[in-house]
């Protein structure tokens, strides 16, 4: 019955995937709509997994020298002027505060789409000499984008992030930044989230608006479509022009500074969702975990069984992050549907037999397999497991992936593999913006990145759409 029921209230992923997702972000108690267009509240277990993210990001950020400050949130128009084509790139989803109290502003005001005009108009004065730099300044914050069509996670008017501000003295040492939080960011989304990425280059037309360069992550989502996973620009000189950021070098001459940009949000959390979840609910890997084992007493009522299960309890308590469900009013199927829904990564079951056989039972979330324990160091098994769990989810994405990504080299077969489903594609293409908005119009697929050269191979040597010379392999996909 109970099964039935926890089953019942989560749509099939396969039979429609955006409900489904609803569903568990809804179910699970990861956030819920707030009583404000296009915003969403995130929910204290939700909240738990952004702390675990910001965590794995924070502590590298701190061991790659950078530190964390705080700017205001509301950005004057008239800075705004300084950075026209910045700016544009972002008019449409500006939203603006023209009023303080009954009074409108002599000045209008607008909420943080992002803080390049805030930070770089302060490092323009922060910044004197070769000696001040670099500048290595992380910010923890909100930003507002006014989006017409919202989801939790994935695009909300106001969602969490970090944004990355760097200032340098060459264009080799912002390059070298630009790639070291890249990196940074794979580790996090991969070796803390078990999310497979793609590493690249975004083409001129997806670039961010100002940068040089901008460096993606693409990650698969369990229906096939991409999800841009975080970016690390390299702006070059266009914002130290803008903003006017010089410093005398190291010949006394004034010399014009470098700035780099990047960020990872709360979009993240989505893509953990649509990667990993399954049609009984979410299902977390072990390291961004709120809750990663959970003890469920079998027959509790029965002498000893309670008193066990909380030994069990004290010898993991230390090491992990473990709950013991000894409530009395619920069934054992009751909790574990309840936890399976919340993807709680192992499960241990104890009852009178278990512990005749001095053991216990293990229950993966990832795989619902179960194995009996013994009771001796059962810690370390603990730690085994889960790293077991969170390595098999890694790998088992990873291979999801590579079943829906093709090599393409005509574009029959481009538009024939993206027909009523969603795959990654990898075709050359000529390096052209026309062609590439075409193939957009034509299949609604978009190139997602360049990946860096050790992934790259010759597929032709002509674009797989308008057949003119290639410059690049690319990969194409649907996106959120
Ligand atoms: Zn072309």
């Amino acid at each position: 019955m109970a099964q039935e029921k926890f089953v019942r209230e989560i749509t099939a992923r396969d039979v429609d995937f955006a409900q489904w997702y609803t569903d568990i972000v809804l179910k699970a108690e990861m956030a819920d709509y707030a009583p404000v267009r296009g915003c969403m509240v995130i929910r204290p277990y939700g909240f738990a997994v952004w702390e675990k993210i910001k965590e794995h990001a924070d502590s590298r950020f701190k061991a790659t020298g950078h530190t964390n400050a705080y700017f205001p949130m509301l950005i004057p128009e008239s800075l705004l002027q300084k950075e026209v084509d910045h700016f544009e790139g972002f008019s449409p989803e500006v939203l603006w505060i023209t009023h303080g109290g009954d009074e409108e502003l002599a000045e209008r005001l607008i909420a943080r789409p992002t803080s390049e005009t805030m930070i770089n108009t302060m490092y323009s004065k922060w910044v004197q000499t070769y000696r001040d730099l670099p500048v290595l300044i992380n910010q923890w914050c909100s930003v507002f984008r006014w989006e017409k069509t919202t989801r939790p996670f994935l695009r909300t008017v106001e969602f969490l992030w970090q944004e990355g501000h760097t200032v340098h003295e060459t264009y080799d040492d912002a390059q070298e930044e630009t790639l070291r939080m890249l990196e940074i960011y794979r580790q996090v989304i991969e070796d803390e989230m078990a999310v497979p990425v793609i590493l690249g280059l975004k083409s001129e037309s997806e670039r961010f608006a100002g940068a040089d360069a901008t460096y993606t992550l693409e990650a698969m989502m369990h229906d096939g479509k991409a999800l841009q996973s975080g970016t690390s620009h390299n702006l070059g000189q266009n914002f130290a022009n803008m903003f006017d950021i010089q410093f005398q070098d190291r010949e006394g001459k004034l010399a014009t500074a470098w700035t780099t940009s990047w960020g990872i949000s709360t979009r993240l959390i989505g893509g953990l969702i649509m990667v990993h979840g399954d049609d009984r609910g979410m299902v977390m890997p072990p390291r961004v975990a709120p809750t990663q084992v959970v003890i469920v007493p079998i027959a509790q009522h029965k002498e000893g069984v309670n008193e066990k299960a909380t030994d069990l309890f004290d010898a993991l308590k230390d090491r992990f992050s473990v709950k013991l469900d000894d409530r009395a009013q619920y069934s054992p199927g009751w909790k574990f549907n309840q936890w399976e829904l919340k993807g709680i990564p192992l499960r241990i079951e104890i009852g009178p037999k278990d512990i005749e056989k001095n053991q216990v039972v293990f229950v993966r979330r990832d795989t619902n397999e179960k194995s009996f324990v013994p009771m001796e160091n059962i810690a370390d098994a603990v730690g085994d497991m889960l790293d077991t769990i969170q390595k098999d989810m890694f790998e088992a994405a990873k291979a999801r992936r590579e079943e829906k990504t093709f090599s393409v080299d005509n574009f029959d077969d481009f538009q024939a593999k993206l027909d009523g489903q969603n795959v990654f594609l990898k075709g050359m293409w000529c390096g052209d913006a026309e062609c590439e908005a075409e193939i957009k119009e034509k299949t609604g697929a978009t190139i997602r990145c360049i990946p860096f050269e050790e992934e790259q191979e010759e597929l032709s040597d002509v674009c797989v759409h308008c057949g003119k010379p290639a410059k690049h392999m690319v990969y194409y996909a649907k996106a959120y």
